[in-house]
């Protein structure tokens, strides 16, 4: 059966389609310039890449020409074939703490959480009406990057901000990037050879965004990322953490408004905000490895903040069986996994050199005698979406 994977921004559509259950993918791609002047259309499958270039005015157009790309690259002989679809929706509020296929209910619910993601449910939704209406007879899904954090007891998802604030407006920690922390932990039972129930683990994601998740017999019981994503870690061009009256002094400042500080926080801070060139990982690393002062700055606060984390969740957890590193610097950067556990001394975890230059894939990446295990795990979030639409349309 085959199986669209999708994931919808405001400008772009991703997507991978599987054949399930063998899990095999057959094609992916994405459209990019959504709405903008020449879209870029990018198809991928057995190996080769094809681009093209074409005004797609808007989302329902962007799946009318992925469609017809599958059909005319004989990828799928009818559009039949594709009997469900997964939406990657990025809020769940409290309301879904699992997958759900997509019904007309859960599309007034995901709007009502729009209020809460307002740059990502929207998009999401876009791209939900739009297959609805080009595919009416396959089966949608909503796989929610809040829900594995709804296990999170009260103690870490409550602000201590007025009581009232979560009661009337939902004001609490939810945390992000659910579906690629679940998928690292459920990989990491199969590399340690246990079950989850009694095994400890931190997933360590660090992409563009970044999140540190502790979990406990399988359970999400606390994460970085809170009512939004800014939270937590230093990110590509996020701050992660700050204290919050930084925003109205920074306005008086600069003379600038809300919104122009908040941007300075979500676009221009983090990597970005202290490096002064890049945003990007690799840009950061080349700058260190050649003296430059203000990357060699923003490394040391990137690791030493993923380290606050890994110790915090250390404590909170009682001990821990493995670190698990994953997305684009923690699948792809032993430099910055050294960095972090050479800073997490008093741990005793200890790296393997050689086995730590490891790249995007699957491997051990402690020695023996660790105290605790290093992992290192692509993550997988198209997969986990297929996976739980084969689930529920089944
Ligand atoms: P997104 O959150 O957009 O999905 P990714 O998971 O693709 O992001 O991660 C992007 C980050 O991964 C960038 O900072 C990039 O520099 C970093 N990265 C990718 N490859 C490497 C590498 N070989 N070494 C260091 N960093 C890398």
């Amino acid at each position: 059966m085959k199986i669209l994977s999708v994931n919808a921004g405001s400008s772009s559509l991703k997507f991978q389609l599987f054949e399930m259950p063998e899990e095999k993918v057959i094609a992916s791609g994405k459209i990019e310039r959504i709405g903008l002047p020449a879209s870029i259309i990018t198809v991928k499958t057995n190996g080769e890449k094809r681009c093209k270039e074409k005004n797609v005015h808007d989302h329902a157009e962007a799946v009318q020409e992925l469609l017809a790309l599958l059909l005319d690259l004989k990828i799928v002989a009818s559009l039949d074939e594709i009997k469900g679809v997964g939406h990657r929706v990025v809020h769940g509020g409290e309301k879904f703490s699992d997958s759900v296929l997509i019904t007309d209910e859960v599309i007034a619910e995901i709007d009502k959480l729009s209020e809460l993601a307002p740059l990502h449910n929207p998009a999401n939704l876009i791209g939900i009406q739009a297959f609805k209406q080009v595919l009416p007879n396959a089966k949608q899904v909503a796989v929610f990057d809040t829900a594995f954090h709804q296990t999170m007891p009260i103690e870490s998802y409550l602000y201590p901000t007025p009581y009232s604030w979560y009661e009337k407006y939902g004001i609490r920690r939810y945390g992000f990037h659910g579906t690629s922390h679940k998928y690292v932990s459920e990989r990491a039972y199969k590399l340690l050879g246990k079950g989850p129930e009694g095994t400890k683990l931190i997933t360590i994601h660090l992409g563009n965004g970044a999140s540190v998740t502790a979990i406990k017999d399988g359970k999400s019981i606390e994460t970085s990322m809170g009512f939004t994503p800014l939270a937590g870690l230093m990110m590509g061009t996020r701050s992660g953490d700050v204290d919050p009256s930084i925003l109205p002094f920074a306005m008086q400042k600069e003379n600038c408004t809300f919104e122009e500080a908040l941007n300075a926080l979500n676009y221009e801070s983090g990597l970005k905000g202290i490096s002064l060139i890049s945003s990007d990982m690799r840009d950061i690393l080349k700058g260190v490895n050649e003296g430059n002062r203000q990357c060699i700055l923003a490394f040391n606060l990137y690791v030493k903040r993923v380290c606050d984390y890994i110790g915090q969740y250390y404590i909170l957890l009682g001990g821990c069986d493995a670190l698990v590193f994953t997305a684009g610097i923690g699948e792809n950067s032993g430099q910055t996994r050294q960095a972090i556990i050479d800073r997490l001394g008093v741990l005793e975890i200890r790296l393997d050199a050689e086995a730590n230059q490891v790249m995007g894939q699957e491997c051990v990446v402690s020695t023996s005698d660790s105290k605790i295990k290093v992992l290192v795990i692509p993550t997988n979030e198209e997969l986990v979406i297929a996976r739980d639409t084969l689930r529920l349309i089944s």
